[in-house]
């Protein structure tokens, strides 16, 4: 009697037994096989490198302009370092022993100043595997929270468990100063999510073998581990640093009083400390030497002005304005927004200190009514102008907005 060599069920039981030299597979054996295979291929299939959409960094740098408002030495750092860390990846073994080291990256700057969208944007660009991870969710193994580990389960999920895709990845890791020491006090108790996290977080950064979760949560002993090499994984961190301003100038204004110091009182800009942030400030702040030397591309985002926020209603290529213009058109409703409103909107965010996030929140609550009602009359054009933003802004819930 024929049967499948793989399940033993009876030619009768199947609907189709492929017979072979000296056995048979039957229609379900052989689709688990299919799939096994396609999974098995899908975690050696590398990125093919050459193919890879890799732009010069004057390129790389016009193609954020797109979408990211000014903040143009963040921008050119991040250009120069993604660039080569893909020139590092695409390196031959040359007989220079010239190896090209990783530069991973560090942006300091306020909350809401482009950070997570500088790096959203790259990512976009290089078509590679690419997450965002928030470093406060991270806990030394054995407490509550989420293991190291775990950032590199999301980048494989992102790679589609493509191990090689994601070793060639970019993990943008936010909010890295909340994983700081509470003190510059190294003899202080250990805390749960600082220096810990921190001894953590430094294995991945320097390159090495970690054995990964592949459904993340906490490590189990039976759970199959996936191996991933750092090595050549890009990290970004971000984080506001808050503070971070007085101990710049503290030290800059103790440098200036010394002897040969570079820079005099008068030529240092009072308004913006953070332009000349440095490692050992990062270290006053409480990262450890050993994390700041992993994170060699140290750059800044400015606060952004008035006119850094005007711009950004109308000027990125999806700017808010442009989502707008486009869900209305959706029900054929013709939208303008007059400058006068678009004013008004940068006066509210600034006098809420809601930021560019706070942009967003403030033009939801100006259209949300025109939304709500429009596409059920014939109304086929709206101008929002200043009367009208006005009028919606102050029946807007401010808690809510501030909340956002
Ligand atoms: P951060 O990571 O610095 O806290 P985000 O990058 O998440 O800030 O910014 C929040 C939102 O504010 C973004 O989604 C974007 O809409 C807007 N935004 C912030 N900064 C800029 C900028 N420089 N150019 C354009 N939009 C910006």
């Amino acid at each position: 009697m024929d049967k499948c060599s793989f399940c033993g069920r009876l030619k009768s039981e199947t609907l189709i037994l492929v017979s072979g030299l000296d056995g048979h597979i039957c229609d379900s054996c052989a689709e688990q096989a299919y799939a096994i295979v396609q999974e098995e291929n899908k975690i050696h299939n590398d990125i093919d490198l050459s193919e890879l959409n890799l732009l010069k960094p004057r390129e790389m740098k016009d193609f954020l302009d797109q979408y990211v408002i000014g903040q143009d030495d963040a921008k050119k750092n991040l250009s120069v370092a993604v660039y080569n860390h893909y020139k590092r990846l695409k390196q031959k073994k040359d007989n220079d022993d010239i190896e090209i080291e990783k530069s991973n990256i560090i942006l300091v700057g306020e909350t809401g100043t482009g950070k997570t969208l500088l790096a959203r944007t790259i990512a976009k660009m290089l078509q590679v595997p690419f997450t965002i991870v928030d470093a406060t969710v991270l806990t030394e193994a054995g407490y509550v929270g989420e293991d190291i580990e775990s950032i590199l389960t999301r980048l494989l999920q992102e790679a589609d468990y493509n191990v090689e895709a994601a070793e060639k990845g970019i993990v943008f890791i936010d909010e890295i100063d909340k994983i700081a020491r509470k003190s510059d006090n190294p003899s202080i108790t250990r805390d749960v999510s600082g220096e810990g996290v921190q001894q953590g977080l430094l294995k991945l950064l320097e390159g090495s073998i970690i054995n990964v979760p592949p459904q993340g949560g906490r490590k189990h002993p039976d759970q199959k581990m996936i191996q991933v090499n750092t090595k050549n994984i890009l990290f970004v961190c971000g984080g506001a640093f808050d503070g971070i301003d007085r101990k710049i100038a503290q030290r800059l204004n103790t440098q200036v009083v010394g002897f040969n110091a570079g820079k005099t009182r008068e030529t240092i800009d009072q308004s913006n400390f953070l332009q000349y942030i440095a490692p050992q400030d990062l270290k006053s702040f409480g990262l450890i030497p050993e994390i700041i030397g992993r994170l060699p591309i140290l750059t800044y985002l400015k606060p952004l002005d008035r006119e850094a926020l005007r711009n950004i209603l109308t000027e990125p290529k999806n700017s808010i304005t442009k989502q707008y213009r486009k869900l209305f058109g959706m029900d054929d409703i013709e939208l303008k927004f007059e400058d006068s409103a678009l004013e008004y909107i940068v006066d509210k965010a600034i006098e809420f200190k809601l930021g560019a996030r706070g942009l967003r929140s403030i033009c939801e609550g100006i259209m949300m009514d025109a939304m709500f009602d429009l596409p059920s009359t014939d109304t086929k054009n709206l101008t929002v102008d200043l009367e009208y933003a006005k009028d919606k802004f102050e029946k807007i819930d401010l808690k809510k907005l501030k909340a956002a």
